[in-house]
């Protein structure tokens, strides 16, 4: 080694040292303090210990075709050597076919041994005291009051055959599970066909339906609706629906121009329903997956005329995923006194420092509306609910923590009240939103 190269060796760890320094503008206390906050997760999808769960999502993205995800949410992300350290006790900095394969035989033992206690000592390792379960249904090891339940209800806004609207890969797959979802839903009422009127639809199934999902410990719905349409639920007048859903039921299904207006109805009557019995709206806005996802029709702008609908002023709405990359427009819709958005994903998705810029904003305007949340996700044995779910709760503190430290460093807020901030971003607005002790 030459003179001039061990210099330089010398040289470039000070440098690199002072730059982290300098880019990880942390105020170390108030980092601590984030870090003890036991949280509630807004948005996730565990996975019970049924064997071959397959209730963790309505519209699982593994029958469509394959696409880019962006460079966070691929299973070489770096980080994820971190969450298989912290959770399991990973001990290899590289992931070669046999270390996953002990990777895999850690992860095994770890579930025999807690049995199903698993899932709830996964919420311990997260920092997470309560979390929202996104599932058809609840499970072994997912129950409350660790796991509360929210329910899927796109099919309740699908009675009507749906092939005109498969018009892209994604949408030939995803369209049929709904269907499938709506025959599951019948059956738990004793229900083997959908009646032939609307008005039984509505009273017979929908309402029934949603009353069920609240006794059975649900908290809150959830629309996943912009895999499969636009947002733009425009008002639509009940005969308008009436006489869709009556002239095509059974039948081989309408167009999109024809089905809307039902869809659009249902939507609100569903929202409407749900506000009565005191269970929460979730709606996914944000880039979903997928390579034909529209994104324009997941701008959650899209939603405000719903959100300005007068009768639905008890239902509580939340933006899940923030409405990115429209993180602005979520800003104008925290303007109804109704509106609630969470960051989930985006700590998957984004880096710290892009997710402490949107809730920077967020939390500079409407503090009281900003919600925790993680989107934990099974994508395969070694990247599941587990992993995104350590990135969702790391990121998201980390982003937190970036955010109000430069609230506080420019005197915007003092440091109380950037705990304050913290602990209803992470806890005390969804404990509020969902009356969590
Ligand atoms: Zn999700």
């Amino acid at each position: 080694m030459s003179r001039r190269v061990a210099a330089l060796g010398l040289l470039v760890p000070l440098i690199f040292q002072r730059a982290t320094v300098a880019q990880t503008p942390i105020d170390s206390s108030l980092y601590a303090y984030i870090q003890s906050i036991r949280a509630i997760d807004n948005h996730a999808h565990p996975v019970s210990m049924a064997p071959l769960d397959s209730d963790y999502d309505a519209l699982p993205l593994d029958g469509i075709p394959a696409f880019d995800f962006p460079i966070r949410l691929r299973a070489d992300n770096p980080e994820l050597l971190t969450a298989w350290r912290e959770l399991f006790g990973y001990p290899y900095t590289d992931r070669t076919e046999p270390h996953l394969a002990e990777l895999r035989r850690l992860k095994a033992r770890a579930r025999a041994d807690q049995g199903e206690r698993y899932p709830a000592w996964i919420l311990d390792k997260l920092g997470i005291d309560v979390q929202l379960a996104n599932r058809m249904a609840l499970g072994p090891g997912i129950t409350a009051p660790r796991f509360r339940w929210v329910s899927f209800v796109d099919a309740l806004i699908l009675p009507l055959a749906t092939k005109a609207l498969q018009t892209t890969p994604d949408r030939a797959d995803l369209y049929p599970r709904e269907t499938r979802h709506l025959r599951r839903y019948l059956r738990a009422l004793g229900l083997s066909t959908l009646p032939n009127t609307f008005a039984a639809y509505l009273s017979t199934v929908v309402t029934p339906t949603l009353e069920r999902m609240q006794r059975e410990g649900a908290v809150a719905i959830k629309f996943e609706a912009a895999y499969l349409r636009p947002l733009s639920f425009d008002p639509a007048s009940l005969a308008q629906a009436r006489a869709v859903y009556e002239r095509n039921i059974g039948g081989r299904g309408p167009t999109m121009a024809v089905y809307k207006p039902l869809q659009d109805f249902l939507f609100r009557y569903v929202a409407r329903e749900a506000g009565r019995i005191g269970l929460a709206v979730h709606v996914h806005s944000a880039d979903g997956a997928g390579g034909y996802f529209e994104a324009a029709g997941s701008n959650p702008i899209l939603l405000e005329s719903a959100f300005n609908d007068p009768a639905l002023r008890q239902a509580k709405f939340v933006i899940v995923h923030g409405g990115w990359p429209h993180p602005r427009n979520t800003i104008s819709l925290f303007g109804k006194p109704n509106v609630y958005a969470d960051f989930s994903f985006l700590g998957n998705l984004l880096t710290a420092h892009m997710l402490a810029e949107v809730l920077r904003e967020w939390l500079s305007t409407y503090p009281e509306r900003v919600l925790f949340g993680s989107d934990a996700y099974k994508d395969s044995e070694e990247v599941g609910w587990e992993e995104w779910g350590w990135m969702g709760a790391t990121v998201g503190r980390k982003a937190l923590a970036i955010a109000l430290t430069g609230m506080m460093r420019d005197g915007e807020i003092d440091r109380d009240r950037a705990q304050e901030i913290a602990r209803m971003a992470l806890r005390d607005n969804a404990a509020k939103l969902y009356g969590i002790p």
